[in-house]
């Protein structure tokens, strides 16, 4: 099962994964990121590599 891993110090909400995410997977809840559809994930790590605090890990 796909991990989409937020690290949530990292993170601050700026959303540019969840516009790059085309399965939808990801959403921006209280000013985080969320994998809320981690299921949905194609792998495509375009959310890795576009975050611009390193903040996203994924584990297949
Ligand atoms: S790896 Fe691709 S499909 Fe998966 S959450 Fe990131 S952008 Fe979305
Ligand atoms: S791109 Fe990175 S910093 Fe921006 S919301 Fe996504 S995980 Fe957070």
């Amino acid at each position: 099962m796909t991990r989409i891993i937020i690290n949530e110090t990292r993170c601050n909400g700026c959303g540019d994964c969840v516009g790059v995410c085309k399965s939808r997977s990801l959403e921006i809840r209280n000013g985080i990121c969320i994998a809320t559809r981690p299921n949905e994930c194609k792998l495509c790590m375009l959310c890795k590599v576009t975050c611009p605090n390193g903040a996203i890990e994924i584990e297949v």
